[in-house]
Parts: structure tokens; C-alpha cells; sequence
């Protein structure tokens, strides 16, 4: 159809992006497909609407020069071929027409640039300037122009390789991750909507650690969730030491992903153990303490998914609730809980307790396997 209308219209389009890239790699069902026109957009999707059946209703978008109209299940977006150029203080570029290659020269990474040609005479043909296709090979995550120009342009470029890499299990390029890391203190200007969009990304994909280990290495993770990193190290006082809280609790996300896909459950995972920089004290007696970090954890959450525009909903409780149990995992499973605000809070949980036993389960296989046997059998 698309063939057809461009024809039509006499002018050149392309299938380009996501729908390329999943498609030689084989991944699942496709959701959407972006068009390329060297030329309207707006004015291929009109045309595209007139010859499908089902006279699809086609939405506009003048301010970006887009349409987009759903047909097969998916959306498809048309957009004309475009040449960026980029001011210091902003991610929304200055935009003129292009050709094909200047568009494909605006795109993140060579596996996003891939396209190909809908034509009669070049259908199929695969347009590939930079060697995209031998990255997707090799599962390199690769800027088609000077990584310090792409991640700088447009910042949430640095979270969205972080994100490929994850869902795909791609290797971020050395020149990359370098850049990412040089240029980490622009995500300031990226909006928090934006982050936790890429954040809830890396949170659903099958190792979520692999995005927060990269997050880490590069600086991001301090600039976005310095709670985190606060986690991070082991002191040793009087030759005690306390476990390294921050991969602990990559450890524990992993787990969990591999028992649910729940957001927020993975949320709840990631958070699990926040409470734990603030508290943290050293006794003669008992050595490592984290005395009260379940609640100050709980309230923790509330302030970052205030920071980070997450939803200030029933999410959220259930997130606080799982953090303010997630320590406790013993006692729940021995069903002897001693503390009443923790004991009412596991009668509110309600039907989540199997969620919240997982969690629990999670932690405790991790910190201490043998003991974790004693206590289920
Ligand atoms: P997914 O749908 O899994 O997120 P996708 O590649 O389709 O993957 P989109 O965000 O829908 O991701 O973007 C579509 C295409 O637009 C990308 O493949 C890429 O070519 C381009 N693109 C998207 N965002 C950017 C950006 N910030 N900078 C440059 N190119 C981008």
C-alpha cells in the first residue's frame, strides 16, 4: 500500500528504525513502523489512509511534520526525511528538509539507521551507510556520527543505549560508553518523564542489572538515583565488614525478574534496601546495624518517585509497602512478626503476599542461602 501511494505521490520512502532493526533480528511481533518520505509525511499518510480498506483516521502532528495512522495492528508513522542541527541548551533540534542519508545521519545508533527501500524499483533494498548490519552482527551499540556530538545533541541518547544494550544484550562501543561518561551531567537537561520512560525500559527487560551496572559505570546512575550509589562499598570496622548493599541489590532485581514481570515489583526490588546508607552505624557490640531502614526506606520512596514523576498512586504504597517489609523477610516467613506496624502492614497487603514473599525469598536466597533453607523447611 505504502509502495503504491508513493508511486502515487512520486516521491521516495522507506521503512527505517526499529521495525528494520527487530525485523533482521528476529524479535517478536512488530508494534509500529516509521516511515521515511523524501518529501510530505503528512501527505504520504493521507494517501496511504485513502487506498487501505478500512480508511484508517489519520492523526497529524504539525509541529513535528509527523502522521500517524493505525492499520494491521500497529502504528505506522510517516515523517518527512529531515537535517538536524542542534542548539546548546536544548534537545529539540532546528529542522530543514533532507534526503534520506541526512535523515539516517540524524538517527542514535547505526541499528536505528537501517533502512529500506519501498519503491517499485528499489523494494527491499537494504540502505545501510554505516554499517549497521555489522553491528547488529557483533551487538555493538555504535553513534553513526562522533559519539560526544550525538550524546550531547541529545542527552537521553546516553539512556537509550544504556537501554538497547539491555533488552537486546548488546555491548555499548568503547568510544560510546567513554562519551556517555564525558557527557553524563547533560541528562539535567532531559525531563524526568523522559528518564523514567528509559528507567521502566531497563527495568522490564530480562537482566535489568546489565542497565543499572552500565548506569553505574558511566555516572548517570549518581546523577539520576544517587540513592543507589549511596549503597554502594563495604566499610570494615574491627575486622567487620557488612555486605556491598548496591550489588546486593542488583542481585536481588535479577532474582526477581526471573519470577515476575511486574514493574512494580521489580521497582520494589530496586528499592528494596535504600533505607540502608542513612542508618547505617557501627556498634562494639553487634558490629553493622541499618536500625529503622525500612522506614526511612519507605519514605525515601516517596520522595524519589516525587523527584522522578513516577505515579504518586497505589503503585507507589505498594513499592513503600514492599520496601518497609523487604528487610523482615524471616520473620514472615516464620510467621513470627514481632513489630506491629510491619505486622498490620502484611495484613494490608492482602492478595500481594505472594508477591511479597517472592521479594522476601528473593532477598534472603541471596544473603544467606543456608538459612534461608532452615527457615522454609
Ligand atoms: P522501541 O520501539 O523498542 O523503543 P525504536 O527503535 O522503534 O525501538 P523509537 O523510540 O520508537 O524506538 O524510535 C524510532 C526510531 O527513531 C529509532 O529507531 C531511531 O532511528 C529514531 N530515534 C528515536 N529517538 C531518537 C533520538 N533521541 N535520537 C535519534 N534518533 C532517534
Amino acid at each position: 500500500v505504502i509502495t503504491q501511494a508513493s508511486e502515487d505521490l512520486k516521491l521516495e520512502s522507506y521503512v527505517i528504525g526499529g521495525f528494520v532493526r527487530d525485523h533482521i533480528l528476529q524479535r517478536g511481533e512488530p508494534k509500529d513502523i516509521d516511515i521515511v518520505a523524501v518529501g510530505s509525511g503528512i501527505e504520504l499518510a493521507r494517501k496511504v489512509a485513502t487506498i487501505l480498506p478500512h480508511k484508517p483516521k489519520v492523526q497529524v502532528f504539525k509541529n513535528y511534520g509527523t502522521a500517524m495512522l493505525r492499520a494491521y495492528d500497529m502504528e505506522i508513522e510517516f515523517v518527512g526525511a529531515r537535517k538536524e542541527s542542534y542548539q546548546k541548551d536544548s534537545r529539540k533540534p532546528v529542522v530543514e528538509d533532507g534526503s534520506l542519508v541526512d535523515d539516517q545521519n540524524r538517527r542514535d545508533f547505526t541499528i536505528n539507521a537501517l533502512a529500506l527501500g519501498l519503491n517499485e524499483d528499489n523494494f527491499g533494498n537494504l540502505l545501510d551507510p554505516f554499517d549497521g548490519i555489522e553491528d547488529l552482527n557483533s551487538k555493538i551499540i555504535r553513534t553513526p556520527l562522533d559519539p560526544d556530538i550525538t550524546y550531547s545533541d541529545d542527552p537521553l541518547r546516553m539512556l537509550r543505549a544504556i537501554r538497547f544494550a539491555t533488552q537486546l544484550n548488546f555491548k555499548i562501543e568503547k568510544e560510546s560508553l567513554k562519551a556517555i561518561t564525558r557527557n553524563k551531567k547533560r541528562i539535567k537537561i532531559i525531563s524526568n518523564e523522559r528518564i523514567t520512560d528509559e528507567l521502566h525500559k531497563i527495568m522490564l527487560a530480562e537482566k535489568p542489572s546489565k542497565g543499572f551496572s552500565l548506569l553505574h559505570k558511566t555516572g548517570l546512575l549518581h546523577i539520576i538515583i544517587p540513592e543507589l550509589t549511596a549503597l554502594e562499598g563495604i566499610d570494615e570496622i574491627e575486622g567487620q565488614k557488612h555486605k556491598d548493599n548496591f550489588w546486593h541489590t542488583l542481585e536481588v532485581v535479577d532474582n526477581i525478574s526471573e519470577n515476575t514481570d511486574d514493574l512494580w515489583l521489580r521497582w520494589a526490588a530496586l528499592l528494596h534496601d535504600i533505607g540502608k546508607a542513612p542508618t547505617k552505624k557501627f556498634h562494639k557490640k553487634i558490629g553493622w546495624t541499618f536500625h529503622g531502614h525500612e522506614f526511612v526506606g519507605a519514605k525515601m520512596v516517596f520522595k524519589l518517585f516525587k523527584r522522578l514523576r513516577l505515579p504518586l498512586n497505589e503503585k507507589m504504597k505498594y513499592v513503600q509497602k514492599l520496601v518497609l517489609m523487604s528487610s523482615r523477610p524471616i520473620a514472615i516467613v516464620d510467621n513470627d512478626v514481632t513489630d506491629s506496624a510491619v505486622r498490620r502492614l502484611i495484613f494490608d497487603a492482602g492478595e500481594d503476599i505472594e508477591d511479597l514473599m517472592t521479594l522476601c525469598e528473593a532477598d534472603i536466597t541471596t544473603k544467606n542461602p543456608k538459612r534461608y533453607k532452615q527457615y522454609h523447611n
